[in-house]
């Protein structure tokens, strides 16, 4: 079945269906990981964004194929200012490691978490330092269309006064970007304060640098966007995704830089999330709120479960954290899985019947509506409840489902669990000390069970263990 998805482009500020520019294959770009530091819940939420409107549209039957960049050169702390400094540079320093040593460490690392929280591997990645000329050669059109200027030393900037659609995406047209007091720090060389670098020269020392038609540097942040986006999705494309922080300056900045150099439109839809906050402050390094996927296994939690957290809340909005959410969230997944192995021998029906459908249809509709997916919950959870179901036609959707949620629901059902005799034995022991009250060996046997990668529950007939996910 061949359905439409309906999604908010930032670009039009409206709610409007994909369609894609061949057929039914979509491409797709996601900005990805600056790799000099572990990936924070915040920006897995925007990744998983990213991941749902994928399954969604392959849900719908459409090929979708994605590309997602690895920033690992030119990302300065400050964009605006030129005492700014590369954030890999950075890390290098810190950890007495060299920028390609930091790049792999955050990248592999980065892939580890994407996997845990069950995000479906982009087609390619790209890293930023593997892609130099053809970033030089884009700035060169740039430059030849009358799009850029170079400066003294050698670096280029963007001239913004050249194109006249800069501001259509974030609204931050020229007339409205007054200088601010940063701007103060502003390069006098610029034609105009908004100007942004494509190429930078190499300051004295500097580790991360190659050799261009301007003398020795590295690449301004945006231009990477700009080159690997065409080269691997060509100059027009269906959509390109981001938290809601890259709206300006850099998707602004991409745009000038795409449109510039092709004289024409390349990337259709505009999809932005908004921003996870810890105790309501933006989870970010620097405010030091990071939370890792790695605390969340650490809890005993599975991560699959924290995609089961972030569709409680719609995708544009601010969503906050807490650890309380995440264990209702966790325990819900897990709970469902239970259910599932139950589910698993009962009769399948042959098709549908008019209530499953019925369900099925609307769940359909919540996914691509917007990527609603609080009301997807409602409809899975009413479906969970509703005892005029049988078992095998909820376990058939719940599977169908799972295409977009990305949840694992068949996990328990696949793998099922059967106790080892030595954990029996330590259960045994466990359920006599509680039986005489000696609550401190309980405890001893549940930390050692914990320990052993098991979740243990307290029921009426005794300890209980499952393998932790
Ligand atoms: P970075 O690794 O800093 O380049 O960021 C990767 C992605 O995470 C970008 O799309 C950011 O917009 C996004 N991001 C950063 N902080 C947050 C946050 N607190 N909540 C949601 N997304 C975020
Ligand atoms: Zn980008």
């Amino acid at each position: 079945m061949l359905g439409v998805v309906r999604i908010y482009n930032t670009l039009t500020r409206r709610v409007e269906e994909v369609a894609p520019l061949e057929d039914r294959r979509i491409r797709m770009y996601t900005c990805g990981p600056t790799v000099y530091r572990y990936a924070h819940l915040g920006n897995l939420r925007t990744f998983l964004l990213a991941d749902l409107l994928r399954r969604a549209l392959e849900f719908e039957g459409y090929e979708v194929f994605q590309v997602m960049n690895i920033t690992d050169v030119g990302h300065m702390t400050d964009e605006s200012s030129p005492r700014a400094v590369d954030k890999m540079l950075l890390a290098a320093e810190d950890e007495g490691l060299s920028p390609l040593e930091i790049a792999e460490k955050y990248t592999k690392a980065f892939l580890e978490d994407a996997a845990a929280v069950g995000m479906q591997p982009a087609h390619v990645y790209p890293r930023a330092t593997e892609h130099i000329p053809e970033m030089i050669e884009l700035t060169q059109r740039l430059i030849e269309r009358g799009h850029a200027y170079v400066v003294d030393d050698g670096t280029v900037y963007y001239d913004v006064r050249s194109f006249p659609g800069y501001g259509k995406l974030s609204g931050n047209t020229l007339d409205k970007l007054r200088p601010g007091h940063r701007d103060l720090e502003t390069d006098p060389r610029k034609r105009h304060h908004a100007d942004f670098s494509l190429w930078k020269a190499a300051g004295p020392g500097r580790l991360m640098k190659w050799p261009s038609p301007w003398g020795e540097g590295f690449p301004g942040w945006h231009i990477e966007c700009s080159a690997m986006s065409m080269k691997y999705l060509g100059e027009r494309f269906d959509l390109h995704t981001g938290g809601v922080d890259l709206i300006f300056p850099h998707h602004e900045d991409e745009i000038a830089q795409s449109e510039g150099a092709t004289g024409h439109q390349v990337v259709s839809t505009w999809v932005h999330g908004g921003h996870l906050r810890l105790a309501g402050q933006k989870i970010a390094k620097s405010a030091g709120n990071v939370v890792r996927v790695h605390e969340l296994v650490d809890r005993g939690f599975d991560p699959r479960s924290y995609r089961y957290l972030t569709f409680q809340t719609r995708y544009r909005s601010e969503m906050d954290f807490s650890w309380e959410a995440m264990a209702a969230a966790d325990e819900h997944v897990k709970r469902l899985r239970r259910r599932m192995a139950e589910w698993k021998e009962a009769p399948r029906p042959a098709e549908l019947t008019e209530a499953g459908r019925a369900y099925d249809r609307r769940f359909r509709e919540a996914v691509a509506d917007d990527l609603d997916m609080p009301e997807a919950l409602v409809v899975l959870n009413e479906l969970v409840k509703n005892p005029d179901v049988a078992f095998g036609e909820k376990y058939a959707l719940l599977c169908s489902w799972d295409r977009v949620l990305g949840l694992d629901l068949e996990r328990e059902a696949r793998e099922g669990f059967e106790v080892p005799p030595e954990v029996q034995a330590l259960l045994e022991e466990r359920d006599a000390a509680r039986r005489r009250r000696d609550f401190a060996t309980s405890d001893a046997i549940r930390a050692r069970l914990v320990e052993m990668g098991f979740e243990v529950q307290d029921t009426a007939a005794g300890t209980v263990v499952r393998r932790r996910s």
